[in-house]
């Protein structure tokens, strides 16, 4: 069963988008003459449409639809720890914590680690950070829409302090009520100034 927006979110993006702060994509706001990093929740009802608006926009700039797709429940949402700035004491404790669990059945991942081996692996400068809604995970959080593109953000910076020189742009997928599937490009200034004047 697929899930539908709330009347809440529903709202809130109507608001952004006629705040023109929610702007509909035309791929040119990543360089993605290599490709690109793509992360973004699983959702098995909407990861398809998602993913083939991103391979559009990459096949337009690149040769091919050359994407290295990072996608768990929640997409970015999982990005968004605190305390970035102790990463280095938390992956001494990782590196330490990762050679018992995985004696023990625990398959341990470090998703910005992940991202840092593709970008070397596969050479790409860029990433791009979906959130979408309806989102299962964020519902079961209780995360509302602005909520979501919040940490969408806290992701963003997180992800350039833990993986130096990469570029990240950040979008958002709307399932909308009347079954239209959108992307969209969210700039941080713009949604920071948005947020900042509601
Ligand atoms: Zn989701």
């Amino acid at each position: 069963m697929g899930l539908y927006l709330t009347a809440r979110d529903n709202e809130q993006i109507e608001r952004a988008r006629k705040a023109l702060v929610l702007e509909e994509v035309d791929g040119y706001r990543l360089d993605r003459q290599k490709g690109g990093i793509l992360n973004t929740c699983a959702d098995g009802d909407q990861f398809f449409d998602l993913v083939t608006k991103e391979a559009e926009f990459v096949k337009a700039r690149c040769n091919g639809a050359r994407i290295h797709t990072f996608g768990w429940n929640g997409g970015a949402l999982r990005l968004t720890v605190r305390g970035i700035r102790w990463r280095w004491l938390g992956l001494m404790l990782f590196k330490l914590f990762q050679l018992i669990l995985e004696r023990l059945g625990v398959a341990v991942i470090e998703l910005f680690g992940e991202a840092a081996a593709a970008r070397t692996m596969k050479n790409m400068d860029t990433a791009a950070l979906y959130a979408h809604a309806p989102c299962g995970y964020a519902y079961g959080q209780g995360l509302d829409f602005n909520t979501v593109v919040d940490r969408l953000f806290a992701a963003k910076e997180n992800v350039k302090q833990a993986i130096p020189g990469i570029k990240v742009a950040c979008f958002v997928h709307v399932r909308h009520l009347d079954g239209r599937p959108r992307t969209y490009f969210v700039s941080r200034d713009n949604w920071l100034r948005y947020r900042a004047a509601a």
